[in-house]
């Protein structure tokens, strides 16, 4: 029986995957996007968690950092095409023990303002970076192997070189030097933990500057509807170049797929070894072998019937809340998890949605959502730990909550087969990895078969909704494949 044809096959159709699929169709391809789940979208779905009815609930990814700043989410123009991402006032929050909380508003005036006595250190830390927000986004947000216009300017290496020696500050142990009290570092640090990595280290001081950048410049935008909101306007826009997404198709094999010119990979390395390792060039193979998972998340979903009583009021707002305590007590829980320990007191990260966007609250109830870092591959229901977490910084948080259920980290990959283990990044978050991710190649996207490319958070950038790893993998397949320039995004 001879195989259907097509131009272009995604498997996946995670933010990345349909990235990869939109710069495909726009170019005037064929393209098929085959999707193991029933619900398309990967790390961006809102689903019903059938824990109250009308309920739902983002399954991964809430609150969206680079949906704004990302260049290719900028040029596809989400907010145009009717997705209303609500930037809260709050950026991010960390609360502390006896009530207090140190505030990143999206103003850094006021930030500076209210963090006291490092007010002045955090200016100087990210007042150079937010001036060149958009010019350092679109560098590490790069494929690292080309340069964004406009760096290789006098303004531009200035911001190079701020943002090199901010990282070489945060990243290690001088990381304490220009703070004097507990509020800035704690502030800092509960973003640095996003990496679940040791800390200080040079990744997670990459992954705080970048974002508190961000939640000064663009912010931290929550879209309204959940995360699915992005994802529907990715595959509308697919949908209008010709292209289609067919879900509950989980492929397996080469064997099983259409016939294509090109097909692109939303996958991590294991998933793309499990399809197409015995065709793969064998140094590929075994380099894609060796590609490092880092340490897990466990989900924790709750309903609650009002707010969150964070002991500090200004917290009432806040997109994201850090629950983690101090600098030191946030190292010492991701040191744990690096050590292969759950901590007692884990680093916890918490949104509660409906707070910007009101449709989210159905009958009274409101979706919490929230995750803890543990070991790889941890089987344990963190829920009593979350709550624990929680309740130290909001004394009756308890009372406001009417249900919830914990996806362990053993139990991540049923959802989404590239969480490995829990590993919510698809890839461990080191130096080494932000260069040699998933392997040391000229070309990172390259699957070692021709015609095949890697197009998930595996490769460069990496972790996070920002669509580059596709957009990237894209235009090298278009050129590569069909001699094509990338097209526009524009709506
Ligand atoms: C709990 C959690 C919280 C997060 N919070 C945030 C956040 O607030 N903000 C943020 O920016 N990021 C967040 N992230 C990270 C974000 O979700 C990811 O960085 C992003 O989704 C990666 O996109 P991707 O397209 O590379 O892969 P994914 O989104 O993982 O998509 C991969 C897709 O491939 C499919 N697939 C896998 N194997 C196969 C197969 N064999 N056949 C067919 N299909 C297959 C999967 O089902 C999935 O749909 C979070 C992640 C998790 C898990």
């Amino acid at each position: 029986m001879t195989r259907p044809s097509t131009d272009a096959v995604v498997i996946g159709s995670g933010p990345n995957g349909l990235a990869a699929a939109v710069t495909l169709a726009r170019a005037g391809l064929e393209v098929t996007v085959l999707e193991a789940q029933s619900v398309p979208g990967g790390g961006a779905r809102t689903l019903d968690s059938q824990l109250a009815d009308g309920l739902r609930h983002d399954l991964c990814s809430a609150v969206h950092p680079l949906a704004l700043a990302s260049p290719f989410f900028a040029a596809l123009d989400l907010p145009a095409r009717g997705v209303d991402l609500v930037v809260p006032e709050v950026s991010y929050a960390q609360p502390l023990d006896g009530g207090r909380a140190a505030v990143a508003y999206r103003s850094l005036d006021r930030t500076v303002a209210e963090l006291g006595v490092d007010g002045g250190a955090w200016r100087d830390l990210l007042a150079p970076l937010v001036e060149h927000e958009r010019l350092l986004t679109a560098l590490i947000l790069g494929n690292r192997r080309e340069l964004p216009p406009g760096l290789l300017t006098g303004p531009g290496l200035r911001a190079v070189a701020a943002a090199v020696t901010r990282l070489l500050e945060q990243g290690t142990p001088a990381w304490n030097l220009r703070f004097r009290g507990g509020e800035a570092p704690a502030l800092l640090t509960g973003v640095a933990a996003h990496s679940i990595a040791r800390l200080p280290s040079l990744a997670a001081a990459g992954t705080a500057l970048m974002l508190a950048t961000n939640a000064h410049g663009a912010g931290w935008p929550v879209p309204v509807g959940g995360s699915q909101a992005i994802t529907a306007a990715m595959i509308a826009d697919l949908e209008a170049h010709g292209g289609r997404v067919v879900t509950d198709c989980e492929v397996t094999s080469w064997r099983e797929l259409p016939r294509a010119r090109t097909y692109l990979a939303d996958l991590a390395p294991a998933g793309l070894l499990r399809i197409w390792g015995d065709r793969m060039r064998p140094s590929v193979r075994a380099a894609l072998g060796r590609f490092r998972h880092g340490n897990a998340a466990a989900k924790v979903d709750y309903v609650l019937s009002g707010p969150v009583p964070w002991a500090d009021e200004r917290m009432a707002g806040a997109g994201t809340v850090h629950v983690g305590g101090s600098r030191a007590d946030m190292a010492h829980a991701e040191a744990q998890v690096a050590d292969g320990v759950l901590p007692a007191r884990p680093m916890v990260l918490f949104s509660d949605p409906a707070l910007h966007d009101p449709t989210r609250e159905v009958g009274g109830l409101r979706p919490g959502w929230a995750y803890a870092h543990v070991p790889a591959g941890h089987p344990a229901d963190v829920t009593d730990l979350v709550t624990a977490q929680i309740e130290r910084f909001a004394p009756g948080f308890r009372d406001v909550v009417v249900a919830s259920r914990c996806i362990p980290a053993a139990r991540m990959a049923e959802h989404d087969a590239n969480y490995v283990a829990g590993d919510i990044a698809a890839g461990a978050l080191s130096a080494w990895g932000m260069i040699a991710r998933p392997r040391l190649s000229i070309n990172p996207y390259a699957a070692g078969i021709p015609g095949v490319y890697l197009c998930s958070q595996s490769t460069p950038p990496g972790p996070g909704v920002h669509g580059m790893s596709g957009w990237h993998a894209a235009r090298i397949a278009l050129r590569q494949r069909f001699g094509l320039p990338a097209p526009s995004l524009a709506p």
